[in-house]
């Protein structure tokens, strides 16, 4: 039967509800990801605080289409898509397309700043969310085995960098762990020395939602204890002190980066526009304007809403 093949990269938020939707189509499709489990990302933080298991935001993949008839998965990463003679890489290998759906996501931006992609942390998959769990917990039962005082301190000092929804999601839920959960864990560390700094570049938190809510947001930030600086730059970090734009430094072994994402590097290779953040330039239908059968969405795609603004990078928005 001559039926169109399907190629679909990034089993994320837009690549897998492109899967479901085509469920009864008659298409073939082959959805490839690097891993085999699709992950439920804005619950990251949660796994770097220890309030949620890995497994409890990661779903097998295979195990979500185990019903579906028109569907193979291949675990893999893919390299390169050859857009003239419509075939992808990805392990050695080739697979001819009719139509390919790119949904590759995005990966952690730090701007050229070498010195904090070295010693910060992040939360942007599961293996760094684990990281950063595994040093908080580590920074507490050292700091409850250290007489020195202003080590102690620095071991209890956290900094997060991006006052985006994740930094602030990130910022607010550490400030819980330590005032409702290590206070109980550690009874004779002294919690009231511990300190969460939320750095933001701009003069407000989280910049896409409207007015009342960024307020809301910062009121319950500093009731959690949050210290909020807001208008101030990080300049570098070198595992133990944090320095500032304007050259204040904060003696820290913490700094946790969400402060820039940009579109995953596969796109690169492509050789086609790209925008702000290395976004694909996409048509309103989400097809590449040279290349028809081809589609980009999620946070790979770059598209304008009506009032000129670009779609954020968000579940919702893939979805
Ligand atoms: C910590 C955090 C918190 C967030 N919080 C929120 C929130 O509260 N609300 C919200 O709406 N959004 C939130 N987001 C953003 C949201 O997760 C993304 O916008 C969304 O995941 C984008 O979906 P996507 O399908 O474009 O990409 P993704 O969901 O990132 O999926 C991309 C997939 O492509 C795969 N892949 C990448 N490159 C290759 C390759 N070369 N070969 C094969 N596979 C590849 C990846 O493994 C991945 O599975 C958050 C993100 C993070 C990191």
């Amino acid at each position: 039967m001559n039926i169109p093949h399907i190629v679909i990269i990034g089993a994320g938020f837009g690549g897998l509800n492109v899967a479901l939707q085509l469920r009864d189509a008659p298409v073939q499709i082959t959805l490839i990801d690097k891993q085999n489990y699709h992950l439920f990302q804005p619950l990251l933080y949660q796994v770097a605080i220890a309030g949620l298991l890995p497994s409890q935001i990661a779903y097998p993949l295979r195990t979500i289409f185990r019903g579906q008839k028109n569907i193979s998965f291949q675990l893999g990463e893919v390299t390169e898509i050859n857009l003239e003679e419509r075939y992808v890489s990805m392990n050695g290998s080739v697979i001819a397309y009719d139509y390919v759906v790119i949904a590759v996501g995005a990966e952690t931006n730090f701007f050229g700043m070498d010195s904090i992609q070295r010693g910060g942390f992040q939360v942007k998959d599961i293996q760094k969310a684990v990281s950063t769990r595994n040093h908080l917990l580590r920074m507490f039962e050292q700091a409850s085995r250290e007489a020195d005082a202003e080590k102690r301190r620095a071991m209890l000092t956290f900094v997060v960098v991006g006052g985006g929804p994740t930094g602030v999601e990130t910022a607010g839920a550490l400030a819980e762990l330590i005032h409702h959960v290590m206070v109980k864990d550690f009874p004779n560390l002294k919690l009231n020395e511990a300190r969460v700094i939320l750095l933001e570049a701009n003069d407000h938190l989280i910049t896409p939602y409207p007015h009342e809510l960024r307020h809301a947001t910062f009121d319950l930030l500093r009731r959690e204890q949050v210290e909020i600086l807001l208008n101030t730059k990080l300049a570098d970090f070198n595992g133990q002190t944090v320095t500032l734009g304007d050259g204040r430094q904060i003696a820290t072994y913490t700094l946790i980066w969400t402060a820039g994402i940009k579109g995953a590097p596969m796109l690169d290779s492509l050789g086609v526009e790209q925008a702000g953040a290395g976004r694909v330039r996409v048509a309103p239908t989400l097809q590449l304007p040279q290349h028809p059968e081809v589609f980009v969405l999620g946070d790979a795609a770059y598209l304008l809403n009506g009032d000129g603004q670009p779609l954020p990078m968000l579940s919702t928005v893939a979805i």
